[in-house]
């Protein structure tokens, strides 16, 4: 089990064997000591060698291959790509029986972000089906996801107001200095587009931030809210001075 996901108590976790001993040196020390630690921080670091080398040999397990392709392929803006792989981390997820959320939800995170981040016209539904799952295996961290991703997807289908509305209810019912910083961040985001409305929208030129809730960053990032909030223009039902 990784330091980064022992730290989150709340968080489900998967049930994952390390499926090779661990190489000595540098690669050990930048990445981890398990298979799935290595295959993680080379998402993270270096997504298109984690694309190419995400294949049966170096992780057998399914549901891990087509989540972390899925996310690679995400950071590279693959994005169908991504919604298929993640689509299909899901249904092997799904067929395990019995479920494990620490196997599924990450999966379902990467589904619904990378509906959000195509502009899917089914983004808000996704996004939903996730704070539903999350909420049912009680994944607080993966509820915060949830929520945030799903005013993205309201911003981008109905109205900039909702989604702001829902962006406070998270921030007035979280305490945690680090989701209260990355909820607030997304709020400026947000207020910041409304100001630009009617103005030409002009998407981040980095490639998208690596998945909150996925396997490689299981918990909220201050980046991550406001970079899925700059990919598409928004609907602005705001007033003309604010948001
Ligand atoms: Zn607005």
């Amino acid at each position: 089990m990784s330091r980064h996901r022992a730290s989150g108590p709340m968080l489900a976790e998967p049930c994952i064997e390390a499926t090779a001993a661990p190489p000595s040196g540098t690669v050990t020390e930048l990445f981890g000591n398990t298979e799935l630690e290595r295959l993680r921080g080379m998402v993270l670091a270096f997504p298109r060698t984690a694309h190419r080398l995400l294949n049966e040999r170096h992780a057998p397990d399914a549901v891990v291959r087509y989540t972390l392709r899925a996310e690679a392929a995400l950071r590279l803006d693959s994005l169908r790509e991504a919604m298929t792989l993640a689509s299909a981390a899901v249904d092997h997820a799904m067929r395990e029986e019995p479920v494990d959320p620490g196997r599924l939800l990450p999966a379902v995170t990467v589904l619904a972000d990378a509906a959000v981040v195509a502009g899917a016209p089914d983004a808000v539904r996704s996004c939903m089906d996730l704070a539903g799952l999350a909420s049912k295996f009680g994944d607080q961290h993966r509820l915060i996801v949830a929520a945030g991703l799903h005013a993205v997807a309201v911003f981008q289908q109905h109205s900039c107001r909702e989604a702001r509305h829902l962006l406070d209810q998270i921030g007035h019912t979280c305490t945690d200095g680090v989701i209260v910083t990355a909820i607030s961040l997304a709020c400026d985001t947000v207020t910041a587009c409304c100001a630009r409305r009617g103005q030409p929208h002009w998407p981040p030129p980095k490639l998208p931030v690596i998945t909150a809730g996925g396997l490689v960053q299981p918990a909220l990032t201050a980046p991550f809210l406001p970079d899925r909030f700059l990919r598409w223009p928004g609907v602005h039902d705001c007033s003309s001075t604010a948001g």
